[in-house]
C-alpha cells in the first residue's frame, strides 16, 4: 500500500522532527486561533480569556506496562499528564475528554478501575469529564485525554519569552519517575525468571509513586497569582530537564546556563541511581515524566522566589547564540544536549 521509491524511516526524523514536518502545512484560517502547534497547549480566543487545549496519548507497551501499572493509577496518570500541559501555560484546567481503545482481554471491572482513577484525578484537580470516544483495539489499551483550560489573556505563559538575565526555576525534584521505572523494570525481570519471587519494592515508595501516580503542579500557578509573578516562559518537564531547557532556549532565541549543584534531586532518586550505576544527574536531565514546571522570571523577581519550599533557582538565561550549558562546582562548562527519547528508535 505504501510502495514508494523513497521511504524515510520515522526514526530518521525523530518525534520532534516529524511533528515539525507534518504540521508545517497547517494553516491558520480562524482568527480565534492565537497559537496552534508548538507549545504545551493550543491557545484560543474565548471572550475575555483564552481557552487552552492539550492532548496526550498513552499506549500499552509503549508508555505503560500493565504487569506493574495498576489500572486505577493509569487512569489517574492519563489525566494528570494533560493537566500538567495546561498548568504549563499558567492556566487552570476545567474539562477533559477521554478516548479509550480496549482489547478483548479487558473486563468491565477493569475499565471501571481505569475510570475510578480518571474520576479521582477529576476530583483532585476539580475538572469535569465531558465526553470522549470508546473503541475496540487490537493492540491493547489506548488512553488518550484532551484537557481544556482557561487563562487570563495577560497571564498566559508560552515556551517563548525568556530574556537574557532571566532566572531559570524548576519546581519539586527531577529524575524520580525515571528511577521508579528502573526499579519496576528490574522487579519485572526478576519475576519473569522466578514467578515465585516477591517484588522487592521496599524503600522505593517515593520514586514508584512518581512513576505510577504523578501529580501536576497546580500549586505553582496559585503561587504566581498570590505573589503576582508573571513567568516570562514556561514548559512542563515531561521529556527530561535537558530537552525542556532546549525548548525554552529555541523558542525564546536565547541561551542558558544551569548550575549542576542546583538541580534538585531527591535522596531516594540519588540512592537508587547509585544502586543502578546511573548518574543521578543523567536521570534528572534525561529521564523524563517528572511533570514538574520549568519557567523563567525576570531577575528583579528574585526576592519573591527566595526560600520558597519546592522551588529551585537553577540558572539563568544568556544571550542568543551563547548556547545551553551546565556548569559544575569547579566552573567547568558542558553543553546541554537532549538525549531524550527518539520515540521511533527500536
Ligand atoms: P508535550 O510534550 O507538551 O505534550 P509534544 O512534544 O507532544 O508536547 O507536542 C509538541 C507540539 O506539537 C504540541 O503543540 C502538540 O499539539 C503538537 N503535535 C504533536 N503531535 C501532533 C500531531 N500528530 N498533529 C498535530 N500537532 C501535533
Ligand atoms: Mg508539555
Amino acid at each position: 500500500m505504501f510502495e514508494n521509491s523513497s521511504n524515510t524511516d520515522l526514526s530518521a526524523l525523530g518525534e520532534f522532527g516529524l511533528i515539525d514536518q507534518i504540521t508545517a502545512p497547517a494553516k491558520k484560517v480562524q482568527q480565534s486561533t492565537i497559537t496552534g502547534v508548538g507549545d504545551d497547549a493550543a491557545v484560543i480566543e474565548a471572550g475575555d480569556r483564552y481557552l487552552l487545549v492539550s492532548s496526550d496519548m498513552l499506549l500499552e507497551g509503549v508508555h505503560f506496562d500493565l504487569s506493574y501499572a495498576p489500572l486505577k493509577h493509569l487512569g489517574y496518570k492519563a489525566v494528570v499528564v494533560n493537566l500538567s500541559d495546561i498548568y504549563a501555560m499558567n492556566g487552570t484546567p476545567r474539562q477533559i475528554t477521554v478516548n479509550i481503545g480496549l482489547s478483548s482481554k479487558f473486563s468491565v471491572e477493569a475499565v471501571e478501575e481505569i475510570y475510578a482513577g480518571i474520576y479521582m484525578a477529576c476530583d483532585q484537580y476539580q475538572v469535569d469529564l465531558i465526553g470522549g470516544d470508546t473503541t475496540a483495539s487490537k493492540a491493547g489499551l489506548v488512553l488518550s485525554v484532551t484537557a481544556m483550560g482557561t487563562v487570563d489573556k495577560d497571564k498566559v505563559a508560552y515556551r517563548k519569552g525568556a530574556k537574557e538575565t532571566d532566572l531559570i526555576c524548576v519546581t519539586g525534584d527531577l529524575g524520580a519517575a525515571y528511577m521508579g521505572l528502573q526499579v519496576l523494570e528490574r522487579e519485572k525481570t526478576v519475576f519473569k525468571g522466578n514467578p515465585e519471587a516477591q517484588p522487592d519494592l521496599e524503600g522505593f515508595d517515593y520514586i514508584l509513586e512518581r512513576q505510577l501516580k504523578p501529580e501536576a503542579q497546580r500549586g505553582l500557578i496559585e503561587f504566581f497569582k498570590e505573589r503576582q509573578i508573571q513567568p516570562t516562559s514556561m514548559i512542563d518537564v515531561s521529556d527530561g530537564l535537558a530537552s525542556e531547557l532546549l525548548h525554552l532556549c529555541k523558542a525564546g532565541e536565547v541561551g542558558c546556563q544551569v548550575y549542576m549543584q542546583k538541580i534538585p534531586i531527591d535522596h531516594t532518586t540519588a540512592q537508587t541511581a547509585d544502586e543502578f550505576n546511573i548518574n543521578p544527574l543523567v536521570a534528572a536531565m534525561n529521564g523524563g515524566e517528572d511533570y514538574e514546571l520549568l519557567f523563567t522570571v525576570p531577575v528583579t523577581e528574585h526576592e519573591k522566589l527566595q526560600d520558597v519550599p519546592g522551588l529551585h533557582i537553577i540558572g539563568h538565561i544568556t544571550e542568543n547564540g551563547s548556547g545551553a550549558f551546565m556548569v559544575d562546582d569547579a566552573g567547568n562548562k558542558s553543553q546541554i544536549t537532549a538525549q531524550g527519547w527518539n520515540a521511533f528508535a527500536q
